[in-house]
């Protein structure tokens, strides 16, 4: 889960799924647009095929319909005059079929051209043989010169003992240049006949029908197949991709740029849409929950004795990809939004939790808490610490104002209620924020803490100059005073050195900030003053 998240919130992963994103989106309205394009042209296709299929029809239904009317009509003897002018009859009808034959077993014996044949003609071996079935027996493309028609071909059928023949057709085979069609002829077995138009087209489309997926896709094709309600008479369109692409070239650059664009801004709107989503502020804002706050500590040393006095507590926030981020991101939030005294809440909580559980009951400390200017109301306070007020004799508490906006105007009521009850104030980064001298005057805070980046000046910076003019301006007041940010020696044996004393520090030099675990196995360590300082210098 947490890697899946890291994808969300890290900018190189972020990259990866834009790149992703697009892909996708431009893949689907491509897709969107071939479809369409697929369908319309299975619709033109369709409309192709079934226009020619018309005519194969139309022409099965005069077929059927002149064999009907000759069992019917031409009922005299075989081969007379009479028989012959019964059979003109029914060559007059306008149905396009004009030649008769009395051909009882392929022997064709007289026409409507010719009364009597002077030799009985055999038509052969026929290439179709229905007889079991509609009793249609098929001679394709014969020449006519056994009815006085020589040079001329046509298609024989035979449904005892009549045969009629069929001219060759002029079916309306005219397609756009993208498609190609093929009328084919089918046995009952599935053998085709190739009758008009370009061969195979059949084959491949019949192939297509039979095996296809959700389209009638094969080889780079789309295929069509109409055949008429016997299926005898097959019609089947082919449309190459490539061809139908190549004939509107100026459709496909628009079907490809309009995928673009859209591709280009859905992901646009998508990336937004997580940006804002697991933007770090609205991570921050849902999961401003109990097991997301953390806590780390950082040992306060007594600058006289080397003892460690205790520890401050900093907040930490465990992010969704189980990063830990430090309150320089989120304290803004927390302010933005209102939710400094629930925040407070819960960093108590869990520190309350954790060194009652770390640090042994016979190590009495004190824990410094930073609390925000806003929330200096002594009711609420007192029920946030009332775990630690609890045990006296373990834990006293000091609330730290951290600067980040004035101070209440009733500030000083809130602090003597608070020291009251025993918890006591202190003025945190003293010489950055809105506190100066005045308020420290006008407000009656038990320590101050002098900002960390006057301790961590670079030598002989104004900073560090200034360092000594501020522990002296603080010694003036006469309230506790706490160094922190003193990063080596050097800095640790000048506030040593000063005339003005400086109660507290607190440094990377003395420790990081720890665990609770860390912090309590520290404090053993250092119970022996010695044993700390010793352990520093090996350092
Ligand atoms: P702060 O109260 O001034 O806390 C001291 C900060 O200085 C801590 O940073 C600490 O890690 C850092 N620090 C300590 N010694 C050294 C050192 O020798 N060198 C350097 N470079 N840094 C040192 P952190 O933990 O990032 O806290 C930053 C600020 O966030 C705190 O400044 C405090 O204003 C605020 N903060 C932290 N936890 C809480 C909290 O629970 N509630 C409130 N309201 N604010 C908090
Ligand atoms: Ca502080
Ligand atoms: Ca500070």
């Amino acid at each position: 889960m947490a890697r899946l998240v890291n994808i969300f919130v890290s900018a190189r992963y972020r990259r990866m799924l834009n790149i992703g994103v697009w892909g996708l989106v431009f893949a689907v309205i491509l897709a969107v647009v071939l479809s369409y394009a697929t369908i319309t042209t299975l619709n033109m296709m369709r409309l192709e095929t079934r226009e020619s299929a018309q005519h194969f029809i139309h022409l099965r239904k005069n077929i059927v319909g002149t064999f009907e009317a000759l069992h019917q009509r031409v009922t005299a003897r075989p081969c007379s005059p009479e028989f012959n002018d019964q059979l003109r009859e029914i060559a007059y009808l306008p149905d396009g079929l004009n030649e008769f034959l009395y051909a009882p077993g392929g022997q064709a014996q007289c026409s409507v051209n010719i009364p009597r044949f002077e030799r009985i003609h055999d038509l052969g071996e026929p290439d179709i043989n229905w007889q079991g079935s509609t009793g249609f027996v098929t001679w394709f493309d014969r020449d006519l010169g056994f009815v006085g028609l020589p040079g001329l071909v046509g298609t024989v059928i035979l449904q005892e003992p009549f045969a009629t023949i069929v001219a060759p057709q002029k079916a309306d085979m005219t397609a756009p240049d993208w498609m190609a069609l093929e009328v084919a002829i089918v046995e009952q077995d599935g053998t085709s006949w190739h009758r008009m138009g370009a061969e195979g087209i059949y084959g491949r489309a019949r192939q297509a029908a039979d095996s296809a997926g959700l389209l009638p896709f094969s080889g780079g094709a789309l295929h069509y197949l109409e055949c008429d309600p016997g299926g005898v008479h097959c019609v089947a369109a082919e449309a190459s991709l490539a061809a139908i692409f190549l004939s509107n070239p100026q459709m496909l650059a628009f079907a490809l740029f309009m995928s673009v664009v859209l591709a280009t801004s859905l992901a646009f709107q998508f990336n937004l849409f997580v940006t804002r989503y697991w933007s770090f502020e609205k991570r921050f804002r849902r999961n401003l929950k109990p097991d997301h706050v953390m806590c780390v500590y950082q040992p306060v040393m007594n600058l006289e004795t080397g003892e460690m006095k205790g520890c401050e507590v900093l907040a930490r926030w465990r992010d969704v990809d189980e990063s830990i981020v430090a309150p320089d991101r989120f304290i803004p939030i927390v302010e933005k939004y209102g939710m400094t005294a629930e925040f407070t809440a819960m960093v108590a909580r869990r520190a309350y939790s954790e060194l009652s559980k770390n640090i042994p009951p016979d190590r009495p400390i004190q824990v410094n808490f930073n609390i925000f200017p806003r929330d200096l109301d002594s009711q609420a306070l007192l029920k946030i610490y009332a775990p630690f007020l609890n045990e006296p004799e373990r834990f006293e508490v000091v609330l730290e104002i951290v600067e980040s906006d004035q101070i209440p105007a009733d500030a000083q009521l809130q602090i003597e209620e608070l020291r009251r009850a025993g918890i006591k104030t202190y003025i945190d980064d003293f010489g950055t924020g809105y506190s100066n001298m005045q308020t420290l005057a006008a407000l009656s805070v038990e320590g101050v803490k002098l900002d960390r980046s006057f301790a961590m000046a670079p030598d002989n910076s104004m900073m560090a100059q200034m360092l000594t003019h501020a522990v002296d301006m603080i010694h003036a007041t006469g309230r506790v005073m706490v160094v922190e940010g003193v990063e080596t020696a050097e800095r640790l044996k000048l506030l040593r050195d000063m005339a003005a004393r400086t109660d507290f520090v607190q440094g990377y030099f003395i420790s990081r900030p720890l665990g609770a675990a860390e912090l309590a196995a520290f404090l053993a360590r250092s119970n022996t003053g010695a044993g700390a300082e010793a352990e520093r210098s090996a350092a």
